[in-house]
C-alpha cells in the first residue's frame, strides 16, 4: 500500500492555517486539476482526488483535530481511507465550492415541470395562406390520467422518493476521467418511484388522446413559417403547465400563381397578333379577375407589374405586387385562312425588315466570321 502523503503537504498549508485559508487553497488546486479541464490527464485527476481527500479532513474542524493528534490512523478503521469512491462523489460533497451545487446533498426539488412541446404540419393552398383561414388541426397528445390525476400511483397511494438517487432524479457518474450527470436508472429521472401503479395508465400518469383544435391562420403566411398554439402541447408534471403546439406551414403550389415572398407571378398567354397589335385581356387574381391592357408591340416575357395585388406580409403589413408575365404563343396549328394571312404577313416582313432584326444580323456578321457569307444572306431573307 502506498504511503499516504501528509494532508498539509498535499494542500501546501501550514498546521496553523485557518479553515478559511484551507478552503481557499483547496479551491485553487481543485479548479486547476478539475477533470473537466484536464481531460485524459490521470495525474491531474489524482491530484484532484488527493486534494479533495485532504480538504475533507482539514476543512472539517472535528476531523482536523483527530488528524492533528493521530495522523491518518486517527481517521477511522481504514487508516483514513478516501471517503470518495470517485470524482462524482467529490462533486457531490464539494460542488458548492465550484459553484455548481452539490448533487445528493442539496437534492433537487421536483417542482412543477412544463409539458413537452409538440409539432405538427399544416398544408394550406395559396388562397388560404394569402387571405388567412380557420382550420381544424387533429393531433395526438397526452392527457392527464383521470384515475390518478397524473401521479401514476393507484388512488390512495402516492409516489415515493427514489432510494437510489434520494429524489434528485440525477446521478453523477464518472466514466473514466469524465464526470457525467445522468438520469437516475432506478426512477428514470423522476426522483420518485411508484410502488402501487395506477391501473388505468400503468404508472405513466397520462393517456393518449386525439383532439381537434381550431386554429386561426393569419393572412399572408408562407412556407416554413411556424404558428404557436400556446398551451396545446403535452400536459406538465407536478401541476406544471402544458407545453405548446408548433404548427409548421406548408403552402401547396398553385397552378396559376407562383409565389415569391409577398409577390405573385402569373404567366398569361397571349397570341402573336395580340402582342403585336395590343389588346385588353382578362387576367385572374387570387380573389377574382381583372381587365388588363396589353400594349401594342409587347415582347415575349414582358412583365406588367400590378402594384398591391400580391400578398400582405403578416408581420410588416407590406403588400406585394402581382407580376403578369406575358407569354407570346406561336400557333402550332392553323386553318387555311390563318395560314394565308400569315404568309401574306411574311411577304411584308420580307420587304420591311424590322429594325431590331436588322441590327441583330449585322452584329452576327461583325462578331462571327462565318465561312460562307451566303449563308447569312439566306438567314437574313
Ligand atoms: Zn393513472
Ligand atoms: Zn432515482
Amino acid at each position: 500500500m502506498v504511503e499516504k502523503r501528509d494532508y498539509y503537504e498535499v494542500l501546501g498549508v501550514t498546521r496553523e492555517a485557518s479553515v478559511v485559508e484551507i478552503k481557499k487553497v483547496y479551491r485553487k488546486i481543485a479548479i486547476k486539476n478539475h477533470p473537466d479541464r484536464n481531460p485524459g490527464d490521470e495525474e491531474a485527476v489524482n491530484r484532484f482526488k488527493e486534494a479533495s481527500e485532504a480538504y475533507d479532513v482539514l476543512g472539517n474542524p472535528d476531523k482536523k483535530a483527530k488528524y492533528d493528534r493521530y495522523g491518518h490512523a486517527g481517521l477511522g478503521a481504514g487508516g483514513g481511507g478516501s471517503p470518495f469512491h470517485d470524482v462524482g462523489d467529490i462533486f457531490e460533497a464539494f460542488g458548492d465550492i465550484f459553484g455548481f451545487g452539490g448533487g445528493r446533498k442539496s437534492g433537487r426539488s421536483r417542482g412543477p415541470v412544463r409539458g413537452d412541446h409538440l409539432q405538427t404540419t399544416m398544408e394550406l393552398d395559396l388562397l388560404e395562406a394569402a387571405f388567412g383561414c380557420k382550420k381544424t388541426i387533429t393531433i395526438k397528445r397526452h392527457k392527464l390520467c383521470d384515475t390518478c390525476n397524473g401521479s401514476g400511483a393507484k388512488p390512495g397511494s402516492s409516489p415515493e422518493t427514489c432510494d437510489y438517487c434520494q429524489g434528485a432524479g440525477q446521478v453523477v457518474q464518472s466514466q473514466g476521467l469524465f464526470r457525467m450527470q445522468t438520469p437516475c436508472p432506478n426512477c428514470g429521472g423522476e426522483g420518485t418511484v411508484i410502488a402501487d401503479k395506477c391501473t388505468t395508465c400503468w404508472g405513466a400518469g397520462f393517456e393518449n388522446e386525439e383532439v381537434e383544435l381550431d386554429a386561426t391562420i393569419p393572412a399572408g403566411v408562407d412556407n416554413g413559417m411556424q404558428l404557436c398554439l400556446r398551451g396545446e402541447g403535452n400536459p406538465g408534471k407536478g401541476g406544471g403547465p402544458r407545453g405548446d403546439l408548433y404548427v409548421q406551414i406548408d403552402v401547396k403550389d398553385h397552378p396559376l400563381f407562383q409565389r415569391e415572398g409577398i409577390h405573385l407571378i402569373c404567366r398569361v398567354p397571349i397570341t402573336f397578333s395580340q402582342a403585336a397589335l395590343g389588346t385588353e385581356i382578362e387576367i385572374p387574381l387570387l380573389d377574382g379577375k381583372k381587365k388588363l391592357k396589353i400594349p401594342a408591340g409587347t415582347q415575349p416575357h414582358d412583365m406588367i407589374r400590378l402594384a398591391g395585388l400580391g400578398i400582405t406580409d403578416p408581420q410588416t403589413r407590406r403588400t406585394g405586387d402581382l407580376h403578369v408575365e406575358l407569354h407570346v404563343e406561336v400557333p402550332k396549328k392553323m386553318n387555311e385562312e390563318q395560314e394565308r394571312l400569315l404568309r401574306e404577313l411574311a411577304e411584308h416582313d420580307h420587304v420591311n425588315v424590322g429594325h431590331k432584326r436588322k441590327s441583330f444580323w449585322e452584329h452576327v456578321k461583325e462578331l462571327i466570321h462565318w465561312e460562307n457569307d451566303e449563308e447569312i444572306q439566306e438567314e437574313e431573307n
